[in-house]
């Protein structure tokens, strides 16, 4: 018989969330107004202690309408992290503008700070004009070093959007990832640290921003008792019933940042002594909400095992596990734009993977987990 799946990071939902939906039914509120949509966007915003947030149906949403807001252009140029999902680039190339990659640096695997000084001199010494926004990942949870990169952004006056989609509930010297950068991006998709089932919000402290935010997001509306229009719009808000999900998992979700970091710990505690095995530790003043635990193999001293012949054991044991992202500048799809690099996530994406992180597993399964690997060879 096959044996039960373990997944890399699945939905877990909370018991308030179903008492949410079933108001929204109770009350018809179905469409995307309502009032789940505003309670949730005061509570988020109040949980990440942050001005105003408009909640979206997407975090790549969020991305799109962010660039729109800082005016970004058909010809423009973006700066944006190559270690991260697609979803974070693919919003610039929706509006025409360029995107151009900044490589990691090796302690937060998060943009380099040295690099994108670099990159910002470069561009403006070759094109004669500077990028137009800079939109800097926090991967996996883990805090960039923001410190640095905001005070280049500053310095050349290039704002800053944070992704922070894998990092809610992340905080760096004490204040909340999101909230650091001229906007902040959640994406509460299904296989992210909470979820609505699809959805993301945009946060700042900018009301004019959040406001202009919900408006493209609604087919920009103007206001007239017929349909008036003198913009382009989006269909681009969250349901009420998505963001009654949204309520109750935010009610959860310091619950659910703990959980993740125990399986860290676990698998730490497993694999941290071998020689051959790393895991990316948390600089002081950092705290991450170790979305997915990553680690990184090295195939010398793990008698010749790579991280996809670990992959491979655990797949044939029904287990879900996955390489690190592929850097955005080795993607097909970008292969011609404008990147600064030094060799650092492509050695990410050689040599890492990501294990089964979501707080919904039990300690069976983790041990499930780390016997599969320890029986390949990872004593
Ligand atoms: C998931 C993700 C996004 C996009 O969020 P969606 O809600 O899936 O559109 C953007 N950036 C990063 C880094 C992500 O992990």
């Amino acid at each position: 018989m096959e044996k039960k799946k373990i997944w890399l990071s699945s939905p877990h939902m909370g018991e308030h969330e179903i008492k949410f939906i079933q108001e929204a039914f109770d009350t018809n509120w179905i469409s995307p107004v309502g009032p789940h949509i505003n309670a949730f966007e005061v509570e988020l915003a109040a949980y990440a202690k942050t001005g105003y947030c408009a909640a979206l149906s997407s975090g790549t949403a969020a991305i799109h309408l962010a660039l729109i807001l800082l005016d970004v252009k058909r010809d423009d140029e973006v700066i944006c992290s190559s270690f991260t999902f697609s979803g974070s680039c693919n919003p610039i190339a929706y509006l025409g503008a360029a995107p151009v990659f900044v490589d990691a640096e090796d302690q937060t695997w998060n943009m380099d700070p040295l690099l994108l000084e670099e990159a910002i001199t470069h561009r403006i010494e070759k094109t004669g004009k500077k990028p137009k926004a800079i939109i800097l990942v926090h991967l996996y949870g883990m805090p960039a070093k923001v410190n640095e990169i905001m005070s280049v952004a500053r310095k050349h006056e290039i704002p800053v959007i944070e992704d922070a989609a894998e990092a809610i509930g992340s905080s760096y010297q004490g204040k909340m990832l999101g909230t650091f950068g001229d906007m902040g991006v959640y994406s509460f998709n299904g296989n992210k640290i909470i979820t609505t089932s699809g959805g993301g919000a945009l946060i700042s402290n900018n009301q004019g921003w959040i406001s202009k935010a919900k408006f493209l997001a609604t087919q920009a509306r103007d206001p007239a008792p017929h349909y008036e229009h003198t913009e382009i719009g989006y269909n681009y808000r969250l349901s009420n019933i998505s963001a009654g999900i949204g309520r109750g998992q935010l009610m959860v979700l310091s619950e659910r940042v703990t959980q993740r970091r125990n399986n860290f710990e676990f698998y730490r505690a497993a694999f941290g002594h071998h020689p051959g095995i790393s895991f990316p530790a948390e600089p002081s003043g950092s705290f991450s909400n170790r979305w997915l635990t990553t680690m990184l193999i090295n195939p010398e001293q793990c008698g010749g095992l790579d991280r996809e012949s670990i992959r491979l054991a655990l797949d044939a044991e029904n287990i879900e596990s996955r390489p690190l992202w592929k850097p955005m500048h080795l993607q097909p799809v970008f292969a011609n734009c404008p990147a600064y690099v030094n060799g650092t996530s492509e050695k990410l994406f050689k040599d890492g993977l990501c294990l089964p992180s979501g707080s919904n597993l039990s300690q069976e399964e983790l041990l499930r987990v780390v016997k599969v690997m320890k029986n390949k060879g990872l004593q």
